[in-house]
């Protein structure tokens, strides 16, 4: 992968006609470092967020050597890069014969479940093995969540006294998990998560061996300006010694967002300017999917390019290539107001949930991918680095 020192020499270097996309390989050790750090437990890379091979052999030399998969493609991606990674198999909905191959061909273990059906499968299909832990996962609230996945995975507290008693049964251990949504705005969502398993351990009197925190741990955007990371991880610390376990449960978290957000940036041309829509050559269809119907706000600057550029801004959206009308980020995206066709603009905090989404809609698609040295425009472990950013 060919390295810059900065994406303002990449641009000027290149002069780019198609998208480009930047992984910043500080980003990804910073967080990692972090993660490893703070974290009073065993940290999982969820590797849907982002599983560029890149990211994934970069993640792994940070010290992050498990992953959160969720699809027999994702787990031989991960045995491929490091053949001795442990992977846990955390979707709840899988193939029968995914969770066999996962099993005999992959040495995977560690699977999760949110019914009954999903866990006969899971023993039909690993052929009653003794040698698995089970992972039961409880539908909490996502109230907190700018995405919220209470309502597709996990399984009622009244459901799970049942499923983790069948798990006790069938497994070598057992876990309990939840997620709190992705990009969690509020701490709490976390205590109340392991509150509810409170609940539970009380009620059945398992005490599982594995407490899963899973992701939804925030980055920050222009308008979302989370508490820092340190809150998330006290709070957690606190509601897990305010179950008063004897016998502690081993802790695990499966950050995505967090660990990879910030380490990815799109480089866009603008392609023609009808007064405040910028139509670029990226879009929802690219690498900008989270920009449009989820309406993130993504944090973007025009690369100098030896014009002036006016120092008064403005708000701006955006529009995809593609000939339909979803392919349109509604921002704002704020911008210098002399913006013209030709200037190429840098679009932040896409390091999470883009390279991933792209596709070959149109004829519009483009896999050039550089490893930059600077800094990202926004970070949430260097925070001084946003606060020109942020919406007031
Ligand atoms: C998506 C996902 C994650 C990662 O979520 P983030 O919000 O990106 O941290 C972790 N665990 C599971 C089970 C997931 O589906």
């Amino acid at each position: 992968m060919q390295k810059f020192n900065s994406v303002d020499e990449l641009v000027n270097t290149l002069r780019p006609v198609d998208p480009v996309y930047c992984i910043r390989p500080n980003s990804i050790k910073a967080a990692c470092n972090w993660f490893k750090k703070k974290f009073p437990g065993d940290v999982l890379y969820a590797v849907k967020t982002n599983p560029n091979n890149k990211v994934i052999k970069l993640i792994g030399e940070n010290g992050i050597s498990q992953f959160d998969v969720a699809s027999i493609n994702e787990i031989k991606l991960i045995k491929k890069i490091f053949p001795n990674s442990k992977a846990y198999y955390m979707n709840t909905v899988k193939n029968r014969e995914h969770i066999q191959e996962a099993y005999e061909n992959y040495g995977i273990r560690d699977f999760a479940f949110d019914t009954k059906d999903e866990l006969q499968k899971i023993i039909e299909a690993t052929n009653n093995a003794k040698d698995i832990t089970l992972y039961v996962r409880i539908s909490i609230s996502n109230e907190h969540a700018e995405i919220d996945l209470s309502q597709k995975f996990g399984a009622l507290p009244s459901e799970a006294l049942g499923l983790l008693r069948l798990a006790k049964a069938h497994a070598k251990k057992v876990g309990l998990s939840f997620h709190v949504g992705s990009q969690c705005m509020h701490p709490i969502s976390y205590a109340k998560g392991i509150r509810d398993l409170g609940n539970l351990i009380k009620k059945t009197k398992i005490v599982p061996d594995i407490i899963n925190v899973g992701g939804g741990f925030p980055s920050i955007y222009p308008d979302l300006n989370p508490q820092p990371l340190e809150s998330y991880i006290s709070e957690i610390k606190k509601a897990f010694e305010n179950l008063k376990l004897e016998n502690k449960p081993k802790l695990l978290c499966e950050p995505g967002r967090a660990l990879v957000a910030e380490s990815g940036s799109s480089i866009v041309r603008v392609v023609l300017r009808k007064k405040q829509k910028l139509y670029i050559n990226d879009g929802t269809y690219g690498s900008l999917f989270d920009a449009g119907v989820p309406n993130f706000v993504l944090p973007t600057r025009m690369i100098p390019n030896g014009r002036m550029t006016s120092k008064k801004l403005t708000s701006y959206s955006l529009y995809g290539p593609t000939c339909d009308s979803i392919d349109y980020m509604k921002g704002p995206f704020i911008l210098p107001n002399n913006l013209k066709e030709g200037d190429y603009l840098e679009i932040g905090q896409l390091g999470a949930y883009s390279l991933t989404f792209r596709t070959k809609f149109n004829g519009f698609y483009s896999d050039q991918i550089f490893e930059v040295q600077d800094k990202p425009i926004m970070s949430m472990y260097e925070k001084d680095l946003a606060s020109r950013y942020l919406v007031a």
